[in-house]
């Protein structure tokens, strides 16, 4: 058994025991919530190693995706990636980013683009190859700490539904905070488990996603453990994308019902009629905390506002920084599914994903 990576617990509560619903990899996965501080996670978890056969490395579909970037153009680019650019724009408009898990690379190369000096690292070592020799972005295979980038290197670090695939989510932040400078922004996108669908549909809940998600986060424990490291919450940023709803449905129905159909690229007449109902539920919920996704927007400080670090939605950042805030994001759902497809290690929902 695993100790908790956030607080070091050992006593936790099993929540299910699952396996591979994406591609059907044999293995079964215990998933606990820690007693003491809420962190859910994979226990025991698989080493780095062993989950290597969880991602498969030909993967045609990002490939040709990272290929064709340069003939898509920026407008069509900026449809997908603009929102994201904008929300950093607010607290740095120019510098050093790190994309760390950057699939396909299309953020990195809209980032550049844009006049921003880039970075990536990937595990994905054909990826790597392609963008650094095809698109000329300096890029670097393995995990962070493989990197070796020197200290205070970046202004701004961004992970897109990476976080939770990493082996310890507190070793990454610690090494995100050793190569940022003070006043340093961390973008992380991620599943929030706080959201009633967790709590709904469990083992159906397609975002657990194990055994690829070794982690899920709640906007409480994900502020803790950002606190460790010295970045202070000043944003979360709710979305509910449709495409997890439709997800849900199909793990759903597959497991309860007994029927098994692609819900997204062949629906059936009753698909159609329960994605139309889901969309009403998702209008409801997208953007504020109830929502199954999150983007967390941290701040590098000396300290974070005592007593209100640990709470994601309500932290603030002390001196000149932005005020804390909850911000809803209305319309960004399907963007933001859609580019989630840049997912670290062959990337875990894109194999599902559009
Ligand atoms: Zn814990």
């Amino acid at each position: 058994m695993s100790a908790c990576d956030l607080c070091g617990g050992t006593h936790h509560d099993l929540i299910f025991t699952g396996h591979d619903r994406l591609f059907g990899i044999a293995g079964e996965f215990p998933l606990v919530r820690c007693q003491d501080c809420g962190l859910v996670f994979v226990n025991p978890r698989p080493s780095f190693e062993e989950m290597g056969r969880f991602y498969p490395q030909d993967d045609y579909d990002l490939y040709n995706k990272a290929a064709g970037l340069k003939d898509r153009g920026m407008d069509e680019l900026g449809r997908l990636l603009g929102p994201r650019k904008g929300r950093i724009d607010k607290y740095r408009d120019h510098g050093r980013l790190l994309d760390i898990g950057f699939g396909d690379g299309s953020f990195l190369y809209f980032m550049r683009e844009c006049g921003w000096d880039v970075a990536g690292v990937d595990y994905n070592q054909k990826m790597v190859e392609l963008v650094r020799d095809e698109l000329g972005i300096d890029a670097v295979t393995g995990q962070l700490e493989d990197a070796k980038y020197p200290d205070g290197a970046f202004d701004v670090v961004t992970l897109w539904g990476v976080l939770e695939h990493v082996q310890s989510p507190r070793r990454t932040i610690e090494e995100i905070s050793r190569i940022t400078g003070d006043g340093a922004l961390l973008v992380i996108y991620t599943q929030n488990a706080a959201s009633p669908e967790a709590r709904w549909l469990g083992k159906d809940w397609f975002i657990y996603e194990v055994p690829r998600h070794l982690y899920s986060f709640t906007p409480d424990s994900l502020a803790k453990l950002l606190a460790q490291a010295g970045f202070c919450v000043a944003e979360t940023v709710f979305e509910t994308p449709l495409y997890y709803c439709q997800m849900n449905w199909q793990y759903f129905k597959e497991r309860r019902l007994g029927r098994r159909n692609d819900v997204i690229h062949n629906p059936t007449l009753v698909d159609r009629l329960v994605t139309k109902l889901l969309s009403f539920y998702r209008r409801a919920v997208n953007g504020g905390p109830r929502s199954s996704a999150m983007t967390v927007y941290a701040v590098k400080r000396e300290s974070c506002i005592p007593g209100d670090a640990g709470d994601g939605t309500k932290a603030a950042v002390i001196a000149g920084g932005t005020g804390g805030s909850t911000t809803a994001a209305p319309g960004t759902g399907e963007t933001a599914a859609g580019a989630s497809a840049t997912e670290t290690r062959g990337n875990g929902e894109h194999g599902a994903d559009q």
